[in-house]
């Protein structure tokens, strides 16, 4: 496919090269509001992975946005370059990139880029969300809308939405895993977990929080009510799917389900499945507001409480139609951002 080709199936509004710094910002879709989405630092292959990367990213945000019910667009910025030769310069022309956007693209940090590296954007833009200082680390509230989230499957599962005393499989004890393990706990859920390097979380959800440690790959057979995934993105594939013994797949990753059939394959074997960019809004929910209105942390509370509806309604949905959760999410969202946030 020609790049042109790509940019229409994707459906943007605006592509951006940058010569100061080999970078690309995609600007997928305007209609709710400004854009907002994460500067990503990562060494691609070639520059075509690095579009492709950006088109389907950006596109991500615009449904993730829409999805969360805010009055935002959704865009992504790639820099393209080895993460271990970073340099503030680099931030410095890639916050004069933003600014060529006049306020309809706000970036903020992604995977390889953190606080620091936003205070360098900071130097040559205003048009950045997610500021330590605003409303700061993100991951608490995608755990507490993941943890809602959890609540509207166990709802739909068991007709109550406590998780005391269901088996929860948690894949990832990182900043949204671990905060995650400590609400489920607290709330009476019997927790299994594994990570692949972090001993000291391990340690923790172990002898704390009366976790069971198994294998790393030993996760996807665990037999539970709910495996929540918050490591990595593709975990539910055709190797996965026919280990799974869990009810359902609720978790923080990003890009869960490997791809189309994936999706078709766990709804034919009746695993339910809370929609990644749904149940994991929390993060966004809490630094997107720094772009459409004065940061409060109780409104920003109560919409990603918002999440226990949403998560519910796709389950509900996608039962009436038989068609996989994660279609219905992204049709949900479309048609937000065609018709407005009241759709
Ligand atoms: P993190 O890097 O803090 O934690 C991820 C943890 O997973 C690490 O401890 C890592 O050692 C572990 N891990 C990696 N591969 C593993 C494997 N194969 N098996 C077991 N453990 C493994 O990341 P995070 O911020 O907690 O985010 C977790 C996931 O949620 C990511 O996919 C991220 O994209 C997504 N997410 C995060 C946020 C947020 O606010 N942080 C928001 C939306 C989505």
């Amino acid at each position: 496919m020609t790049n042109i080709a790509m940019i229409r199936e994707f459906g943007h509004e605006q592509i951006a090269y940058f010569n100061n710094e080999k970078a690309i910002i995609a600007l997928h879709n305007t209609n709710l509001g400004p854009a907002v989405g994460g500067c990503r630092l990562w060494n691609y292959s070639s520059e075509e992975a690095a579009l492709f990367d950006v088109l389907r990213l950006s596109r991500g945000m615009s449904h993730k946005n829409a999805a969360a019910g805010l009055p935002l667009g959704g865009a992504k910025g790639v820099i393209l370059a080895d993460p271990s030769q970073k340099t503030p310069e680099m931030f410095e022309a890639f916050g004069e990139a933003v600014n060529t956007f006049m306020g309809k693209y706000y970036t903020a940090e992604d995977v390889n880029t953190d606080t620091k590296d936003a205070d360098y954007i900071l130097r040559t833009t205003d048009y950045v969300v997610g500021r330590a200082d605003v409303s700061g680390d993100p991951s608490p509230f995608t755990a507490i809308g993941v943890f809602d989230g959890i609540r509207a499957v166990a709802k739909f599962m068991n007709g109550s939405d406590s998780v005391e005393g269901l088996k929860i499989a948690i894949q990832g004890l990182g900043k949204v895993g671990l905060a995650l393990a400590e609400m489920l706990c607290e709330a009476g859920a019997e927790l299994i977990v594994c990570n692949n390097s972090n001993r000291e979380a391990m340690k923790y959800a172990v002898e704390k929080l009366g976790a069971k440690e198994v294998a790393r790959d030993a996760i996807y057979s665990v037999d539970c009510d709910i495996f929540a995934p918050c490591a990595l993105g593709a975990v539910v594939n055709e190797k996965t799917i026919p280990q799974f013994k869990c009810k359902a797949i609720a978790g923080a990753a990003n890009n869960v389900i490997y791809d189309d059939a994936a999706g078709e394959a766990l709804k034919a074997r009746g695993i339910l499945y809370a929609p990644d960019f749904i149940i994991n809004g929390g993060g966004v929910i809490n630094a997107g507001q720094e772009a459409f209105t004065t940061y409060d942390k109780e409104k920003v509370l109560e919409q990603v409480h918002n999440i226990y509806n949403v998560v519910y309604r796709m389950l509900e949905e996608s039962k009436e139609t038989g068609k996989p959760e994660g279609v219905i999410a992204t049709e949900f969202a479309e048609n937000r951002i065609r018709n407005g946030l009241d759709a």
